[in-house]
């Protein structure tokens, strides 16, 4: 069976408020209840460890695990691991994307149950053309294939061992760098594959992205119903 691990021990300083942003009210309810009720209703999910803030580990939903996160992104992934001692495959998310569906997780979790790889990561076909820029901040050196270029995201899904390895061996340098934990697997030499997420996973990081997921939340009621 799988374990969650939610990582939602971040500041949220870009949306200014005054609590961490996983515990912003969206839709009435902390924004981290939603990913929690979505990841309760995936059948293969056994559990679900939540990282926060240490001064606001009486918000974890009940039913979770809480732990205390660390300083970087990386470090409360590696917290919420240690924290289980079982769960094979390991799923990661963010709290900051409040809407994945359920299918999504499930999709990540077969496709890494067929493919045989190391990680399957949720990730969005990119719509603007990338260039990459110089060391001075202006000149643009080139412009990348927009074909084979994806927007990562969160879930990304891990078979437990390759996971446990790359956290092992990584110090915390390296964790403060990985802004993604399949990176960690890549590096490593092993294989990471995308399953293709839609619109609705957006990730809230401005106040603008807040009304956006209040306004796709509230469409999304009105479809389906609470998850
Ligand atoms: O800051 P950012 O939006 O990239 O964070 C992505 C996710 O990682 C959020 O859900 C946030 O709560 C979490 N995070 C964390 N520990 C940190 C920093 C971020 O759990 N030290």
């Amino acid at each position: 069976m799988a374990v969650a691990l939610i990582v939602a021990a971040g500041r949220g300083e870009r949306l200014g408020s005054d609590r961490p942003k996983a515990l912003v009210t969206l839709g009435g309810r902390p924004m981290l209840e939603w990913s929690v009720a979505t990841l309760r209703s995936v059948p293969e999910i056994e559990w679900i460890v939540v990282a926060l803030p240490p001064e606001a580990l009486d918000a974890a939903p009940a039913g979770t695990v809480a732990v205390a996160g660390g300083a970087v992104r990386s470090q409360s992934v590696r917290e919420a691991l240690r924290a289980t001692r079982g769960g094979d495959p390991v799923v990661v998310h963010d709290a900051a994307r409040p809407l994945a569906p359920a299918a999504l997780f499930e999709q990540a979790l077969a496709q890494l149950e067929r493919s045989g790889v190391e990680a399957v990561i949720a990730a969005a076909r990119v719509s603007d053309t990338i260039k990459e820029v110089g060391d001075d901040g202006r000149t643009v050196q080139r412009t990348l294939e927009r074909a084979r270029l994806w927007a990562v995201q969160t879930p990304q899904v891990f078979r437990r061992a390759a996971l446990e390895r790359v956290f092992r061996d990584a110090s915390d340098e390296l964790l403060a760098a990985a802004t993604d934990d399949a990176w960690l697997i890549e590096r490593a030499g092993g294989t990471v594959e995308v399953v293709e997420s839609g619109a609705r996973n957006l990730k809230v990081t401005t106040r603008t992205d807040l009304k956006l997921a209040e306004l796709l939340l509230a469409e999304l009621l009105l479809a389906e119903g609470p998850p």
